[in-house]
């Protein structure tokens, strides 16, 4: 039996993989993808301490390595279910290639990102709609491109798509961004970048490739066409918790309830990241939860498979 199976290879599982290697625990990362998470499709990251300015690839990259280089085994799977054990007997992790049985587990699984829901969208993807600035920037040298959204990663990556696009029209619900002050600042400052305030997109168009969207204003409900070639959407997250049991407590959002030391209404069951209920969804903050939620498993196995009185 493991002492923890981590699933998800983000900066939550890359950092609670290398706490646990270095630890010597029996530790094994099941990763649906390449490791790296949401960094990996972020073009810069400026606020992880220590490293200014640094491409998210290549954060992520280093994340890995030095997991790996303290032992830890990461397997390109995709957990498709959990069932919960009894007693010692330790949880059952169903992957699409494998079973494992294990003392821990460590669900470190993120979040995706969340579609607008219109017309249009999904008969897109991949021709003109993206939700991925890093990947998919390049395409649309010289276009002009709607991102949709008004945070922190709509102002971002609508910032790097001005490294190719002709013009980018930030398009948001309010009358006023919830970006961090110092990205607006940067943002109501660039040549290449517009706003429409107060407005939703109601349709993507375009035969194959996107041409138009429809928009509509919802304080007049005018509803205007408005030529792009590109939308790239920022409207939030959705978390990965398809294969989570029921059995473990989640708020309103889907997002897994922990409490402080990271443990979930499950015993042996713990998480880690974005995929838990809380404000700041950030790699600090991610890398922070795995760090505690390594200690406390570790003090988990110990006193519940290896104290006598529990045997
Ligand atoms: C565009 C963008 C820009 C951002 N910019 C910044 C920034 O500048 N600074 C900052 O601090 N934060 C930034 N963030 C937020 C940051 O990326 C996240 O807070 C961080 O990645 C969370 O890490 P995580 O490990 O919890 O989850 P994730 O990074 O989401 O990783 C989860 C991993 O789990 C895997 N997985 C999911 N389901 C399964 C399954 N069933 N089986 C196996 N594996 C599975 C996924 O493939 C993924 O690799 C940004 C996010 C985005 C999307």
């Amino acid at each position: 039996m493991h002492d923890l199976i981590i699933i998800g290879g983000g900066p939550a599982g890359l950092t609670a993989g290398m706490y646990a290697a270095r630890s010597k625990l029996n530790v094994v990362m099941l990763e649906k993808m390449m490791p790296g998470g949401n960094v990996s499709i972020t073009a810069e990251v400026e606020n992880y301490p220590g490293t200014p300015n640094i491409g998210g690839p290549e954060l992520v990259t280093q994340m890995e390595n030095q997991a790996r280089s303290f032992g830890l085994e990461i397997k390109s799977e995709e957990v498709l279910s959990i069932e919960v054990g009894a007693g010692t007997n330790g949880h059952t992790i169903k992957s699409d290639s494998g079973e494992y049985k294990t003392k821990s587990i460590l669900i470190a699984t993120g979040s995706s990102p969340r579609r607008i829901g219109c017309n249009g969208e999904e008969e897109h993807i991949g021709r003109g709609v993206s939700y991925c600035a890093t990947c998919d920037g390049a395409f649309f040298r010289d276009k002009h491109v709607a991102v949709i959204g008004g945070g922190d990663s709509a102002v971002e990556e609508g910032l790097y798509l001005t490294k190719f696009a002709k013009r980018v029209t930030i398009i948001h619900r309010r009358d006023k961004l919830r970006a961090t002050k110092i990205i607006q600042e940067k943002a109501a400052k660039h040549p290449k970048i517009d706003f429409i305030w107060d407005s939703v997109v109601e349709a993507i168009e375009g035969t194959p490739a996107v041409n138009n969207i429809k928009i509509k204003n919802i304080k007049t409900n005018e509803i205007t066409d408005f030529k792009v070639d590109g939308v790239f959407v920022f409207v939030g997250y959705m978390p990965g918790t398809g294969f989570v049991p029921s059995i473990i407590s989640k708020d309103e959002g889907g997002y897994i309830i922990t409490d402080k030391e990271m443990r979930t209404n499950v015993p042996g069951i713990f998480a880690a990241g974005d995929i838990t209920d809380k404000k700041q969804r950030q790699i600090v903050t991610a890398c922070g939860d795995a760090a505690t939620a390594i200690k406390t498993i570790e003090h988990y196995n110990e006193w519940y498979f290896e104290d006598e009185q529990y045997l």
